[in-house]
């Protein structure tokens, strides 16, 4: 990296290393919540033969306004959350990464903040430091829920422009009831972000990467959309549609928000190949979707398992309640001893979150049973060495 000196970088990413987990060629990858199921042969020859008909015309730039997949979209989610949302209510990038990316382009910038609550989604101070946007990490409590009169002082002290919410929270699996969010779009109605408009407010983004895995009864934002023009909702294929590699997030606001969004966005951002491969895997809900509650219950098969296990102090391990498809658990003296020893036997899992904690994802069952064993044997070794 000698080079870099030559380079005018930005000093404030000078040390910064490119966000991403390791990506290694293991049997049971467990580490970045991806959905285990591969597309049916009849999704995968659906978007074949749409992509074919999509590049017969590549010569052409792609629809920018794309409002056909924006329309299944809100059928989509009409359908999930029974939330009824014009297509001008959606918005659409490449991962919902690059939609709350738009967010914060259009909202942050130099002389505003963005705030959240940690521990949670390790990207967010990323987005606002790429906009130069000033970072306020607000706190979670010890069991990861939000005290909504501990998150309204944070947002009345910092008075930032963005406020981020991950509901269900990754790395823990934390969803917020639907009082503690509206306790933050209260506080956020009163924020004086600085050169907006008298009485503009903040804008408050729910990020519901997970929310098909949540667990029956636990809303979604979404429900609040029609009171709240400054509320945006995301939403992602990559986790329970299983499609990942596809890079299709979306979010759900006022059209007014989403209006403001356009005029960041980089002209033709979506590509041709992409909308046409969203909307035919849009055709296929139903099948895309047959797994999540298979997954659910694995999860909760998971977390009572886990539960059951010895920790290090030979007290049960502690799991972090979930909505989501993966399970926070720990905690433990070294995490570091743990991942490794479940490398060593072909398992993947991620070093995340606060110190001592690891998370695991929810695979079938057969890789289920291999993190089983491993944990066990693992943990086994570590209580006979006296950790
Ligand atoms: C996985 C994840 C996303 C989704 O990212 P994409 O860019 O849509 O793949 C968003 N937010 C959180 C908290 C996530 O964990």
């Amino acid at each position: 990296m000698v080079y870099v000196n030559l380079l005018p970088l930005r000093p404030e990413l000078a040390s910064e290393a490119p966000y991403g987990a390791p990506q290694l060629d293991v049997p049971v990858l467990l580490n970045v919540n991806e959905n285990p199921y591969q597309p049916s042969a009849e999704v995968v020859a659906t978007i074949a033969a749409d992509v074919a008909e999509a590049a017969r015309s590549l010569n052409r730039y792609p629809d920018r306004d794309f409002l056909p997949l924006r329309a299944d979209l809100a059928t989509y989610l009409r359908r999930e959350s029974e939330v009824e949302l014009a297509p001008e209510q959606i918005w659409a990038a490449n991962g919902s990464n690059e939609v709350m990316l738009h967010l914060l382009q259009a909202f942050g910038g130099p002389g505003r903040a963005a705030a959240s609550f940690a521990p949670t989604y390790s990207m967010y101070p990323e987005y606002a430091r790429d906009t130069h946007t000033r970072w306020v990490a607000g706190r979670r409590e010890a069991d990861f829920t939000l005290d909504p009169v501990v998150a309204a002082a944070t947002i009345e002290a910092e008075q930032p422009a963005v406020i981020l919410l991950a509901s269900p929270n990754n790395p823990t699996g934390t969803a917020l009831p639907l009082p503690t969010i509206e306790a933050v779009l209260d506080a956020a109605s009163r924020v004086t972000v600085p050169d907006a408009p008298a009485g503009a407010g903040a804008v408050v983004v729910v990020d519901e990467a997970y929310a098909e895995f949540r667990r029956p009864g636990t809303p979604s934002a979404l429900e609040l959309l029609a009171d709240h023009p400054n509320l945006a909702v995301t939403r992602t294929m990559s986790k329970a549609f299983t499609a990942a590699g596809l890079r299709l997030g979306y979010l759900a606001a006022s059209a007014a928000l989403v209006d403001a969004l356009r005029v960041v966005r980089l002209p033709y951002h979506l590509s041709a190949v992409t909308q046409a491969a969203a909307r035919a895997a849009l055709k296929h809900t139903d099948v895309l979707l047959a797994q999540v509650d298979s997954l659910r219950a694995e999860r909760d098969a998971l977390v009572a398992w886990l539960r059951a296990q010895p920790g290090p102090d030979g007290t049960p391990l502690i799991v972090a309640d979930t909505d989501a498809n993966f399970a926070l658990f720990g905690p433990f003296p070294d995490r570091g001893v743990i991942w490794r020893g479940l490398l060593d036997r072909g398992v993947l899992i991620r070093e995340v979150g606060p110190p001592g904690w690891l998370r695991v994802s929810v695979g079938t069952p057969q890789e289920m049973q291999a993190f089983k064993d491993a944990l066990a044997e693992v943990i086994g070794l570590g209580s006979r060495g006296g950790w």
